[in-house]
């Protein structure tokens, strides 16, 4: 599957308002519903198979008669015939039409997505402009992608269109591996190459401490007003204010590293590896930590965007059982301990290192066991066995002990 074309589809739907009179877009709705109408009771007692060719034998004069454009009339026989075959295949009755849609092919609108407006060409050779009504942040997006059908609805108060895009998309062979590790100060990430060196090292910190500042405040006007703070207006808008400034706070930053490691992620080719959070709340140390401290919403905010900006930059994320990862050697298996602020070492062969290092080593381990195994291409013939140690974590003090920012 990988390494080959994928075509992404995606519909983009928006409120229509037309510029100056719909009186002509409306005639067009309702023309556009009776002709499929029209078929669809035609069609309806043929038990043949009906191929493109008979149809169009059978409807396209007559539709362009009515007034309809060339591809008015194939996407009018061709709605009809689906509907039929969605009405037969669910044993159900033949359809009657009361929605005032209509599905219109690209040759017959024009978009523009710079002045937000749509062409719509309609029977008889009219035409409607239309202004669409939407952000532009959410219309930028699909500026690079291709459009190739619309459909455009009324529901009796408002026009809708919704336009379907779509874009091919070529995944990209990861070359390294990055690993994150997510803790309660910080965010570390550490690329690896697929034999297990080191390339890039980087520690984000998290703004822990201004959020468990306004969870305090609000902890302290509670415990002051026990009983009543939800019923005492100012008393609640103040909890309200540090609520909301705990929301920026965590967006904010979850908005800056999901960014940050996705371009990261993008220079190197890698593929991003996630401890699985919902994993973590079962049978970690780690997790009963975040939830005690600051919530697991706080690390589920930063992976959704995480996710979110990698997926815009069609990058692989894959998710690993954190189970183990701060306490096992990556060496040996053994048990960790602790070895003073931070820092980790084996008891068993003598492996010390930094504690979150340590953790995107094990990380970048169980990815590597998981997907070498079952060949997945682009991992280099000589990778390291699941059970062998990754070069450059000789359990050298100082090699995992170094930190860039
Ligand atoms: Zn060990």
């Amino acid at each position: 599957m990988r390494g080959e074309e994928l075509v992404v589809n995606e519909a983009l739907k928006v409120r229509a308002l037309p510029e100056g009179s719909y009186d002509y877009l409306l005639e067009f709705l309702r023309l556009y519903r009776g002709a499929v109408q029209i078929v669809v009771d035609k069609i309806w007692g043929i038990d043949e198979k009906l191929s493109w060719k008979k149809l169009h034998r059978l409807f396209y004069s007559d539709l362009v008669s009515m007034g309809f454009r060339a591809h008015h009339a194939k996407e009018i026989y061709v709605n009809a015939k689906s509907l039929m075959n969605s009405a037969k295949n669910n044993g159900g009755r033949k359809p009657v039409l009361r929605k005032l849609s209509a599905r219109i092919d690209k040759y017959d609108y024009k978009l523009d997505l710079d002045n937000m407006t749509l062409t719509l060409k309609l029977h008889n050779d009219y035409e409607v402009r239309l202004r669409l009504i939407a952000s532009r942040e959410r219309v930028e997006k699909f500026r690079s992608w291709s459009n190739y059908e619309l459909v455009v609805k009324y529901d009796g108060k408002r026009f809708w269109v919704s336009i379907y895009f779509k874009r091919i998309v070529k995944p990209l062979e990861p070359r390294m591996v990055m690993a994150i590790d997510l803790n309660f100060g910080n965010v570390t990430l550490a690329i690896y190459t697929l034999d297990g060196r080191r390339v890039r090292l980087k520690k984000l910190n998290t703004p822990h401490k201004k959020i468990l500042t306004h969870k305090i405040w609000i902890e302290k006007i509670q415990k002051k007003y026990p009983k009543s703070w939800r019923f005492i207006k100012n008393v609640r808008k103040a909890i309200e204010r540090h609520g909301k400034r705990i929301k920026n706070i965590s967006w904010d930053y979850a908005h800056k590293t999901g960014n940050t490691i996705a371009k990261l992620a993008l220079k190197h080719n890698s593929v991003i590896i996630l401890e699985d959070l919902e994993k973590l709340r079962e049978n970690n140390k780690k997790g009963r930590e975040f939830n005690k401290r600051l919530g697991l919403w706080f690390y589920r905010r930063i992976q959704f965007c995480v996710e979110y900006e990698a997926g815009e930059r069609d990058l692989e994320v894959v998710k690993v059982n954190p189970r183990g990862t701060s306490s096992k050697c990556p060496r040996c298996g053994g048990k960790l301990v602790e070895d003073g602020y931070r820092v980790l070492r084996c008891r068993k062969c003598g492996f010390i290192g930094d504690r979150d290092v340590t953790a995107t080593i094990n990380i970048y381990k169980k990815y590597i066991s998981k997907h070498s195994r079952c060949g997945v291409s682009g991992v280099a013939p000589n990778a390291p066995k699941p059970d062998e140690n990754p070069s450059g974590m000789q359990g050298n003090k100082n090699e995992a002990m170094t930190t860039e920012s």
